[in-house]
């Protein structure tokens, strides 16, 4: 008698969810579902704003990755997760059971319910998102008129918008920038330097600063502070931070205190053992920052525990790799930030430009040369705009002394 596999459901296939496909066996019974056809490069998607990154470049099929795999991918959106009878109900009417499941639907924009926010700002979560700000700011310099764009959060997404944006448009005197960060720095959490720094490189380029400050509401032309400053704005980008989806507390993965889905080390959920919440979906015991790295390495980490528990074996742990984090200023700055250790340097784009190329080129279905043009379109753009820009900055580099070395903020 042959026994059938075990069903893996895994929902969600961007950092977490996709790895955790590529690592499981083509042994399995796996299927993956996610409402988008494409996985989404999003540490680089502030480049689209400058044009230095197209939508194309920032893309993988996520069904041929899958299909690779030797796994079945879903286009389609889970709309009801039942936990207790192990199975999902989709937004195109389907039910799939499973055994075991591997969450991993990340977060979304968070409107913090104040008011005009999700009618009069554009959100900066996905390659869409950045792609519809790109094209509402390139019909906006066209009418030549002074304007004011306000980018709410001073945290990475929003100063690497902002630095692209300075790329693009720091030559146009009737452009300026407000930035608007409720913490007491840009960038909270990070170095004090860091936000030294970055008011240091904007200071002749027309952008002000307001840390400290919230927004109370928002409306089609006004950024309203909660202080009673009001910021006009032509196009109000809200890169404020990330909220769980709401699947999660409806079926019950997130209970108070949490706000995201409560898990053990091993990645298993506080509330069912036959579910594992990975990536910037789960609140470990020791939290980790939501990044792409730890979804990563914690997408790796489910596959190998899903099978464990599938076999009744022990599980393992979760050890948070410890990498230093790069966040680029446009064309003005790039910062490696390991601990309290901060370098900054332009030339250090190129290495957050070769995690990005490495990670795309191996993500790709090594089929030959079915992932050659891609590959070539990638680094044929990279090269021309950021590694050409960067020798260029080398030579800045040599011209000026004080610059020479990196610099230990
Ligand atoms: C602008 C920006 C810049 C960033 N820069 C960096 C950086 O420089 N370095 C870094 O390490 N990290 C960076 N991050 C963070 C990084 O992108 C996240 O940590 C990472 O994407 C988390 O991976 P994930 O797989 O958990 O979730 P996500 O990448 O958000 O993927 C979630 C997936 O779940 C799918 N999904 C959601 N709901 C459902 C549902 N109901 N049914 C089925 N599928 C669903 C979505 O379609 C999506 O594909 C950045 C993030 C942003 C927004």
């Amino acid at each position: 008698m042959t026994v059938k596999p075990k069903k893996v459901l895994i929902i969600g296939a961007n950092f977490a969810g996709l790895t955790a496909a590529i690592k499981l066996p083509k042994t399995c019974d796996v299927t993956v579902i996610d409402p988008s056809p494409h996985f989404e490069w999003t540490p680089g998607i502030h480049e689209i704003l400058s044009g230095v990154k197209t939508p194309q470049g920032l893309r993988l099929n996520r069904s041929d990755i899958i299909t690779h795999a030797g796994h079945r991918f879903v286009q389609d959106s889970v709309t009801h997760l039942d936990v207790r009878r192990r199975r999902v109900t989709t937004a195109g009417g389907d039910i799939l059971p499973f055994d075991a499941a591997i969450v991993a639907v990340g977060g979304i924009s968070n409107n913090y319910h104040i008011p005009g926010v999700d009618s009069h700002t554009w959100p900066f979560r996905s390659v869409a998102e950045s792609l519809a700000i790109e094209k509402r700011m390139e019909a906006l310099q066209h009418t030549h008129s002074p304007m004011q764009v306000v980018v709410v959060g001073g945290g990475i997404s929003g100063v690497e918008a902002l630095g692209e944006l300075l790329r693009r448009y720091r030559h146009r005197p009737e452009i300026s920038f407000a930035m608007v960060e409720s913490g007491n720095q840009l960038m909270p959490g990070f170095p004090k330097m860091i936000d030294a720094d970055l008011r240091r490189l904007c200071v002749e380029h027309r952008v002000s600063f307001h840390t400290g400050e919230s927004v109370a509401r928002v409306t089609p032309k006004m950024v309203w502070l909660a202080s009673g400053k009001r910021l006009p704005s032509a196009l109000t980008i809200w890169a404020a931070g990330q909220a769980a989806p709401p699947l999660l507390r409806e079926a019950k993965l997130i209970r108070p205190p949490h706000t995201w889905a409560a898990v053990h080390q091993t990645l298993q959920s506080r509330y069912s053992t036959s579910i594992f919440v990975v990536g910037d979906a789960a609140a470990l015991p020791k939290p980790v920052s939501k990044q792409a790295f730890n979804a990563i390495d914690m997408g790796a980490l489910a596959a190998q525990n899903v099978l464990r528990w599938l076999a009744d074996e022990d599980l393992k742990d979760f050890s948070p790799p410890s990498k230093p984090l790069l966040v680029t200023f446009g064309d003005l700055q790039t910062y490696l930030v390991a601990g309290k250790t901060v370098l900054a340097n332009k030339t250090l784009a190129g290495a957050k430009e070769g995690v990005y190329q490495l990670f795309m080129a191996q993500t790709a279905p090594q089929d030959g040369l079915q992932a050659v043009p891609g590959a070539l379109r990638r680094l044929r753009k990279s090269w021309k705009e950021l590694v050409v820009p960067g020798l260029q900055s080398i030579k800045d580099f040599r011209a000026a002394p004080e610059c020479r070395t990196l610099k230990r903020l």
